[in-house]
């Protein structure tokens, strides 16, 4: 079994709906089980233009997937999940990363492990810090070097996690 760690985020539609049916689904995906979810943060949204708060987690998992076919499983339930009928026809409500896989690293633009865009996020490692205080990044750094370099603004903890129930609490 591979220990894998997944960032979950969502802005539209109903966020935490969306969260609950992701993290089900990824538990329900071939050979592969949610080990830890981390509580739901909300953050400002980057970018231009007025965008609703993100609701985001971050969960560990265990896999017999190799890295392409969990990606490709998660690309699958954003597909399935990620989208509503909205005026922004299209527009994501659901996005799902890989960050690690064991200590594998890939450089290729559709599958790059870690995600290249993990350690500049507050978003992302407050919630691995929390269910991953002892992670060490496959570059050697560990997780709470990387979270003290980020600002610490912005950001709410709020919904924690049930595991019993596979769900974050309203
Ligand atoms: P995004 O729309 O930001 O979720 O980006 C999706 C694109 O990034 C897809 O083409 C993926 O193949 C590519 N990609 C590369 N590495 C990763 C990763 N670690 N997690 C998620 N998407 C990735």
């Amino acid at each position: 079994m591979n220990t894998a760690y997944v960032a979950l985020g969502a802005n539209l539609g109903k966020p935490l709906d969306q969260l609950n049916q992701a993290i089900t689904l990824v538990n329900k995906l071939s050979d592969t089980t949610v080990v830890a979810a981390a509580s739901i943060y909300q953050s400002v949204a980057i970018g231009p233009g007025e965008q609703p708060d993100y609701l985001n987690s971050a969960a560990q998992i265990v896999t017999e997937l190799n890295p392409s076919e969990l990606l490709a499983a998660l690309h699958a339930i954003e597909d399935a999940l990620g989208r509503v009928r909205t005026v922004h026809w299209g527009e994501r409500t659901l996005d799902l990363d890989l960050l690690l896989y064991e200590n594998y690293i890939s450089t290729a633009p559709i599958l790059t492990v870690p995600h290249p865009r993990m350690n500049g996020r507050n978003f992302v490692i407050y919630p691995l810090l929390e269910i991953a205080p002892t992670l060490v990044l496959p570059n050697g750094e560990s997780i709470k070097t990387v979270a003290q370099k980020l600002v610490n603004k912005g950001i709410q903890r709020k919904n924690s996690f049930n595991p019993q129930r596979m769900q974050w609490i309203n």
